[in-house]
């Protein structure tokens, strides 16, 4: 049971219905991808995705439209038409090989809340809309949060002309090839008159709900995340008849630059900095051909903006003098830099009293993960509920969270968007 308060009879999010819709978007994969959930940002499965969303809101009968980067929207009207939006929502897209939760989870949970709504015909002054946000994912374009950053005016035509996937495909021609008209994204854009609040739920793709047995978290602080490209470039030629000394092998140099990024992330001045090599490239990619040239992916996250910058600044320094020992050479590319957010308080307070009302365990806690939150919070003021994610693992096949766990979370959405309707009303219509 999961009673929402709403000053009549407790609405009941259904855990069954909530899972159907989980088992039906992850049935939305691309075929022959391999395990798990294969639905990258900008293809014809995404729109699928979005399209399914979109006949739910709609026979709920909700206004629905899709903007211009591809963001699907489902208003439900207020008893107020001049008050601006509550909000709610997540993404739909995913990284290769994903599980069924990361971002479905939070457009579920707007689905389930819309349909509390509905059939127990709540009233609220505020609009609410509904939010799938469009290509979250940074997996395909390297760049995390398109449509959300595309509404929070973060990103432009000219950025999206310039990233591209592995086959070279850029963002605007992915845009395209989906129906979404890359030039005209300004028109996507929020302004923040015609907002109130947003709060998204999201799995917390790490471990502290579940090893504490805590069922709801309250992000209070987004890490910051900056990705560079490195590309080392030496001397491809034959592993047999190359003297280890007359090598300028771009692969061992790579190594050594994988380990430099992990001593600084463990040096002590950089507590609570993580940084990864997730991806690495070796050009010719042959066994018997020392690697010319070696191309790695590097992401640096933090919670403190500063030392997220001199990190990336540090580990770049010391990787090209290491190079140059070597006698390879060394050039950085940046694919892409958001600072960390913080949450407002405001929200936090209000969804931790909706924990409260409804004898829900909470703990407020920081985001390691990139979320739409952190964009659009630029916007509008934006909450971020997080339930727990089974031992902490995401961006897998076996990413899961229990349906009964998912039920908790939305009734805290549901109950937290009626309660900042409460809230935020302006005194005459109180
Ligand atoms: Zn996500």
């Amino acid at each position: 049971m999961n009673p929402v308060a709403t000053g009549t009879a407790p609405l009941v999010a259904d855990p069954a219905r909530l899972q159907d819709h989980i088992d039906a978007f992850a049935a939305l994969s691309e075929p022959d991808s391999g395990p798990g959930v294969t639905r990258l940002a900008y293809t014809a499965l995404e729109r699928q995705a979005h399209a399914v969303f979109t006949r739910w809101m709609t026979d709920l009968g909700l206004r629905v439209w899709t903007d211009a980067a591809g963001n699907t929207l489902a208003e439900r009207s207020g008893t107020n038409p001049d008050l601006p939006a509550l909000g709610a929502g997540s993404h739909l897209d995913s990284v290769p090989n994903a599980g069924a939760y990361d971002g479905i989870a939070g457009v579920v949970a707007a689905m389930e809340t819309a349909r509390l709504f509905a059939e127990a015909d709540i009233e609220h002054a505020f609009p609410i809309r509904f939010v799938a946000f469009a290509a979250e994912e940074g997996a395909r374009f390297g760049q995390a949060c398109t449509g959300s950053r595309i509404v929070a005016g973060l990103t432009g035509p000219d950025d999206l002309e310039s990233k591209s996937d592995a086959q070279g495909v850029t963002l605007a021609e992915a845009m395209r090839s989906v129906g979404f008209a890359p030039h005209e994204v300004a028109r996507a854009r929020w302004q923040s008159a015609d907002w109130a609040a947003f709060l998204e739920l999201h799995i917390e793709q790490g471990s502290v709900l579940e090893s504490t047995g805590t069922p709801v978290g309250i992000v209070d602080q987004i890490s910051g995340s900056t990705r560079i490209m490195i590309e080392i470039t030496g001397r491809a030629s034959h592993t047999g008849g190359t003297p280890m000394h007359l090598r300028a092998d771009s692969m061992t140099a790579a190594a050594e630059v994988v380990l430099l990024a992990e001593s600084l992330a463990n040096d002590t001045r950089h507590r609570g900095t993580r940084i990864s090599v997730g991806k690495m490239e070796a050009s010719p990619g042959s066994i018997t051909t020392i690697a010319g040239r070696t191309r790695l992916y590097v992401d640096v996250r933090d919670i403190d903006s500063d030392r997220q910058r001199l990190t990336v600044a540090e580990l770049v320094e010391r990787a090209k003098s290491l190079c140059e020992r070597r006698n390879v050479t060394f050039a950085a590319t940046a694919l892409a830099d958001a600072s960390p957010v913080i949450l407002p308080r405001r929200l936090r307070d209000t969804v931790a009293s909706t924990c409260t009302d409804l004898q829900i365990d909470y703990r407020v806690l920081p985001s390691g993960a990139s979320h739409d939150s952190q964009m659009i919070n630029h916007v509008v003021p934006t909450g971020l509920i997080f339930v727990p994610s089974r031992d902490g693992i995401s961006h897998s096949p076996v990413e899961w969270t229990s349906a009964d766990e998912l039920a908790t979370g939305t009734s805290v959405l549901a109950a937290g968007l009626l309660a900042l309707d409460q809230q935020m009303r302006p005194h005459a219509t109180a």
